[in-house]
């Protein structure tokens, strides 16, 4: 029996919407899928992103990045895997190829990528790696088909995608390339992903949402679109009927002009095919005709639909002739933001609809049903689930227990893998470490600095200088109520009688820590809480 090494070890994005990182390891080589960010909680205080920890990975082995798609929780840590590991080659479709270019640039980091489409296939020692076409919510995704050619057995392992056979502008899923290079293995092994699991029905094609956006189009109203900028297709077909129906398109917002750049450098598209202008172009911004594509449909506060909403966007002013539209749909923990947008629209007075109201939104994830219809082809003697929370994991694992029960399932978790060396798979660990918390350009943040964050945020800072020499104290405050104000000077006698009275004679140390349980107490008497507070001596 074969020794060859083959594991699988998810490092990120399982058990969690993001971060995804999965190892693929064989004798010679470690094959990383993907290095994505996860976006942080509300209580990280406004950090930029989290990333999977690399201290741990070896370097003893050939590496390589293989990017499945240009989404953020696929590629948007990627900075971070070149600083650490230069020599690393990166291989990545054309279009997350060029965002990842986009995103290095002002860096300057120094990056080849290799661009990689559906005819190529990479070997690495026994194992061959065979990119799968997927339909999903972004141009250019991937899954991969992991062929071993020295056991009788094939990995079909798909974070993203949906079971689009009508999709907009690109072919459908590739239904043929799993049926000769996966089903025909003897033992065929899925992994897949669990994001929608809990909608029983197949998701909406894009080609699907034609029909009501027609509808939109057919009124004679200035139209705001917001959606998520990376969806090329759809802003492809809003594109497309504005042209139709004779309208004026532009587009308020950076990331909706990024990723349009750079899908026009990919041949996704071509802006000169469409009546759009650089909003600073626009001849007439009443215009009843203007179609604006517009980011910040996750009620983002630094988004361009919150702009337009407090009257912020230079050259608009929205009135009860203006339409709103969200293509979109609210990612678990923003409904509040997003309520806020459409309670200002309502003051307004302007017209809304949302994906409750009009079929113009569509999921890139697989329903119960896309999933049914993928494993039908692919015929899969084990199954693992993969990309969703831990809840999603586990109705995943049911939903194949209760529609497939001679497929063998299995339950995996960060940093927990599979050994398929020999036929008998079997279960492996490796240390596992705390994601990091990025913040600013790029730096590390610790967990305990946030949580100092997090006590300044809530209880406010007070700094208390105490000049031995001259015999004077003072006092600042940040985030504290003007009653803090009023009893300064109170609190100015009490620290002064502290420094140069009760404890004149005590070491530095005892007199700093003393004033400052003492400044705590006081505050504390005073609002019922106590502040952050930093005492020096000089
Ligand atoms: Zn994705």
């Amino acid at each position: 029996m074969s020794k060859d090494i083959f594991r699988i070890i998810p490092m990120g994005g399982v058990g969690e919407i993001g971060s995804n990182f999965t190892l693929v390891e064989t004798e010679n080589h470690r094959v990383y899928l993907d290095y994505g960010i996860l976006f942080p909680y509300d209580d990280f205080f406004d950090i930029n992103y989290l990333i999977v920890d690399l201290a741990e990975i070896k370097e003893d082995k050939e590496a390589t990045l293989f990017i499945t798609h240009g989404h953020e929780d696929h590629i948007g840590a990627v900075a971070h895997f070149i600083e650490k590991f230069p020599k690393t080659q990166i291989i990545a479709p054309e279009f997350a190829a060029n965002l990842i270019r986009l995103k290095l640039e002002p860096k300057k980091l120094p990056c080849k990528i290799k661009v990689y489409d559906e005819s190529d296939h990479f070997t690495y020692d026994q194992i061959e790696l065979h990119p799968l076409h997927v339909t999903h919510s972004i141009p250019d995704t991937y899954g991969v088909i992991l062929k071993d050619t020295s056991l009788d057995q094939s990995v079909l392992f798909i974070s993203d995608f949906k079971f689009d056979l009508n999709p907009s502008f690109e072919k459908p899923f590739d239904t043929q390339k799993v049926k000769d290079l996966f089903t025909t293995a003897q033992k065929r092994i899925c992994l897949l992903d669990s994001t929608n699991i809990l909608n029983e029905n197949k998701t909406a094609s894009e080609s699907d949402l034609l029909a009501d956006f027609e509808y939109i189009f057919s009124k004679n109203k200035r139209t705001f679109i917001t959606l998520f900028s990376s969806n090329i297709y759809r802003v492809k077909n809003i594109f497309e009927l504005a042209k139709k129906h004779k309208k004026k398109i532009t587009t308020i917002g950076r990331s909706v002009n990024r990723y349009l750049q750079a899908a026009q450098d990919s041949d996704l598209i071509n802006l000169a095919d469409y009546p759009v202008k650089d909003f600073d172009a626009v001849d007439n911004y009443q215009d009843s005709n203007l179609i604006c594509v517009v980011t910040g449909s996750q009620g983002e506060h630094l988004g361009a639909l919150r702009r337009i909403l407090n009257g912020d966007q230079k050259n608009i002013h929205i009135d009860e002739d203006d339409l709103f539209v969200f293509s979109s749909k609210p990612i678990p923990g923003n409904e509040k933001k997003i309520y806020q947008l459409y309670n200002r629209i309502a003051e307004l007075n302007a017209e809304m609809i949302t994906n409750r109201d009009l079929l113009i939104h569509a999921s890139g994830h697989p329903g119960q049903e896309d999933l049914k219809q993928l494993i039908d082809v692919a015929k899969p003697t084990h199954y693992i689930p993969i990309h969703g929370e831990t809840y999603f994991l586990r109705k995943h694992i049911e939903f194949i227990n209760k529609y497939y029960p001679h497929v063998q399932t299995l339950y995996l978790e960060n940093f927990q893998g599979l050994d398929f060396s020999t036929l008998q798979e079997k279960f492996i660990g490796i240390g596992q470490k705390e994601p990091l918390l990025i913040h600013g350009d790029g730096h590390v943040i610790e967990r305990e600095k946030i949580s100092e964050r997090r006590k300044m945020a809530c209880n406010g800072v007070v700094m208390i200088s105490i000049n031995q020499k001259e015999q004077k104290v003072e006092i600042t405050h940040a985030g504290l109520p003007i009653l803090a104000d009023q009893q300064n000077l109170k609190l100015k006698d009490h620290v002064h009688y502290l420094a140069f009275n009760e404890l004149k004679k005590r070491d530095y140390d005892y007199k700093q820590e003393q004033i400052r349980i003492k400044v705590r107490n006081f505050y504390k008497a005073l609002l019922g809480y106590k502040p952050q507070t930093y005492v020096h001596l000089l």
